[in-house]
């Protein structure tokens, strides 16, 4: 039946050969024996109570992760923009106004979105390897008065991590509500949703959760669920979190259909939850605290340079490594991944060519991965000064 018609052939797809590399870039990070198990489990659909009952587990152990009592809670079929983009888009309108405390990549790409959107973007900037003082944003909210303030709490293009506690009540003060991306941050630094006053915040799951990409949880609180519904114009109807919500039962029994949700990845997301909800999330923090410790005491002893100048400003999960004069930071990655196997990442938007990126996070949160690591730089800094001379 109509094989005269067939233009195209069969492709011709070769076998492959791929060795997995240790994944201790700023993500996607290697993921948990469990999850890969879960990835498994079988498809479910949108219509059966076991799919109803694991996105109920999911909206218990996301409030946990977020702390936050909020009903507002679910997670958007995705990956770490598609929240960003849901969070800003449902919040704000056209010519509302939204203020970007800008230091690293993800705050150019929330400026991208809302431009996208007609929204009224406002960045205000500092030194990439740096973070925010209260008394500069409250300036600029003064002077702004937007609709929302949008920072990013972990900022994996830097390895910085900006400072929350008390930011809710001051961008509340200017009738503003607070934004957060904790996309490389959650699970693996503290972050306390209701005890800070965050409004909307999106993570996702291939850091510190140590799962595949493609889903990403977010949380909202009253006040900024009043804005939505008050609002006047409409989000894009794939993450229209007032429809999402229906489906993911946030008031009751609704369950009303939106779109397929991929069931893998909320059999695979629930299992990331449970890895971080049976070592609780005070031990998380501060296996990340331990284990980053190591691994920068290693890195000073082989004299390596940080990027970020403060060590209160520096992220845990991903650190930031200026190199000796002369080295190429692709040469660096390249000989990491050949001769120990190991990936981490060049700079990325303001840090391109200007640092190493390395994250140690989530399920590679360990003193064997971090030593690892720090054996696999040190011998590259040694074996490439050696090549150069
Ligand atoms: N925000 C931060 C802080 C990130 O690190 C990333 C991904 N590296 C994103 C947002 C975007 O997420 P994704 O690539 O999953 O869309």
């Amino acid at each position: 039946m109509l094989a005269s018609k067939i233009i195209i052939p069969v492709p011709k797809i070769e076998n492959r050969k791929f060795t997995k590399p240790l994944l201790c870039g700023p993500g996607p990070c290697d993921v948990w024996p469990s999850v890969a198990e879960a990835l498994n489990k079988p498809i479910l659909s949108p219509m059966c109570d076991e799919y109803f009952n694991l996105m109920a587990d999911i909206r218990d152990s996301l409030k946990y992760l977020f702390q936050t009592k909020s009903k507002l809670v679910l997670a958007i079929s995705g990956s770490g923009h598609s929240a960003m983009e849901a969070t800003i888009t449902n919040l704000i309108g056209p010519n509302e106004t939204m203020l970007i405390a800008t230091r690293g990549i993800w705050d150019e790409r929330a400026l991208n979105i809302a431009q996208r959107h007609n929204i009224k973007a406002i960045p205000f900037r500092i030194p990439f390897n740096t973070t925010f003082s209260y008394e500069h944003i409250e300036a600029e909210l003064k002077k702004w008065k937007p609709t929302a303030l949008f920072v990013t709490h972990g900022d994996s293009s830097t390895g910085t991590v900006q400072k929350l506690d008390g930011l809710g009540e001051l961008c509340h003060k200017y009738g503003a509500l607070l934004i957060v991306d904790t996309v490389v941050s959650i699970g693996g630094v503290p972050f306390l949703m209701d005890e800070w006053g965050v409004d909307a915040v999106y993570t996702s799951t291939q850091k510190v959760l140590s799962g595949p990409a493609g889903i990403s949880p977010v949380a909202f609180s009253e006040r900024a669920e009043e804005k939505m519904n008050n609002r006047k114009h409409q989000p894009p109807f794939y993450l229209d979190i007032k429809l999402l919500a229906q489906q993911w039962n946030c008031y009751g029994n609704t369950r009303a259909y939106h779109h397929t949700l991929c069931s893998p990845m909320l059999w695979a997301l629930l299992q990331c939850l449970q890895e971080i909800n049976k070592r609780t999330l005070p031990k998380f923090w501060k296996t990340h605290a331990d284990v980053v410790g190591h691994f920068h005491k290693r890195l000073r002893q082989y004299g390596f340079n940080f990027l970020v100048p403060k060590a209160e400003d520096r992220l845990a999960t991903v650190t930031t490594v200026v190199l000796p004069q002369g080295y190429d930071y692709l040469k660096f990655v390249k000989y990491m991944r050949e001769n120990y196997n190991i990936l981490i990442f060049g700079g990325l938007g303001p840090t391109a060519g200007k640092a190493l990126r390395i994250g140690i996070m989530g399920v590679n949160a360990t003193i064997e991965v971090a030593d690892a690591v720090a054996d696999g730089m040190a011998g590259t800094l040694k074996a490439l000064t050696k090549s150069s001379l």
